[in-house]
């Protein structure tokens, strides 16, 4: 098992089947990204599509240093434009589900106004949300015109809706809030939400219903917490640990500092959940905590 294989292979996550791609070949993926070490293993993040008919299907995936498929990251369906004309938004299908209420906003979005895509992360039964989008990028069309240079942050009111906006080159983010508590924490989420340097890719969903669940539970969160959610693909690998008879040991002592260590070491250390799979199952109330305890554990070096 020791030679490295030319050839990846994992399934899509939209239609379900195999697709391959070759890590030495850029010519077979969109991007690729290598990371730091996590628990002993060299991750790459790569952003690999195929078409469907006139569908083009997007997956960003986690491969480790033998080219061995480690994690989904995320994956969406992008429309095959035809003419550049009249171009109409779409909403980008991607699980996981809108969320239908929030205790801190009444909307949040982004938009890429060159790619027509909308991406909703809270939705309002009450507001048509691409028409909502189509009338906020004229304003800021309208603003572009008037200031030398946009600033980052505007704020505009759009048939009563009062909207707090980020802008980034054609990326724009936005939300309606229900009072100024989570100003600050959702400015910090989608200013790095929108940051993304690849000019093509459509922002992960999972992570921002994420980070909108976090600042649901803490609405004064840490952005540094905020920031490693959005920014650290590692968290979606599931990891090869070679000694597993070790895991109760490893818990054992983690476990005298944070009480909840087996949830989440037992899981992660056996290969069966990255830790943004444990976030979803229910960990995200105590992301700063996960991220605490799997720092204390590597630098620790308990694993080596
Ligand atoms: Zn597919």
């Amino acid at each position: 098992m020791s030679q490295t294989k030319q050839v990846s292979t994992f399934q899509c996550a939209v239609c379900n089947e195999r697709v391959s791609f070759n890590p030495r070949d850029p010519t077979t993926f969109e991007s690729k990204t290598p990371h730091e070490k996590f628990f002993g293993m060299q991750l790459t993040t790569y952003r690999v599509s195929h078409m469907v008919g006139s569908e083009r299907h997007v997956n960003t995936i986690i491969v480790d240093h033998m080219d061995l498929f480690r994690g989904h990251k995320d994956a969406f369906v992008e429309q095959v434009k035809g003419e550049k004309a009249e171009q109409q938004l779409w909403l980008v299908s991607q699980k996981p589900a809108t969320l239908e209420s929030h205790p801190f906003f009444d909307c949040v979005f982004i938009m890429d106004r060159d790619d027509s895509w909308v991406l909703e992360g809270v939705t309002s039964s009450e507001v048509r949300i691409l028409e909502l989008a189509r009338l906020l990028a004229q304003r800021v069309e309208e603003a572009e015109r008037v200031y030398e240079s946009l600033p980052d942050e505007l704020n505009f009111t759009i048939a009563d809706q009062d909207l707090r906006v980020w802008t980034k080159g054609s990326r724009i983010a936005c939300g309606a809030l229900k009072g100024p508590a989570a100003f600050g924490s959702l400015s910090t989420l989608l200013k790095e939400t929108i940051r993304e340097p690849h000019r093509d890719a459509i922002p992960d969903k999972r992570l921002l219903v994420l980070g909108l669940h976090a600042i649901a539970v803490n609405p004064k969160i840490d952005s540094s917490v905020l920031l490693k959610l959005v920014g650290d693909d590692r968290l979606f690998s599931k990891i090869d640990f070679q000694y597993i008879p070790r895991i109760p040991s490893i818990v054992d002592r983690v476990e005298r500092k944070f009480d909840f260590a087996e949830e989440i070491l037992v899981p992660l250390l056996s290969g069966k959940a990255s830790v943004i799979d444990l976030l979803e199952q229910g960990q995200i109330g105590r992301i700063q905590k996960v991220f605490d305890m799997l720092e204390h554990v590597e630098r620790r070096g308990l694993l080596g």
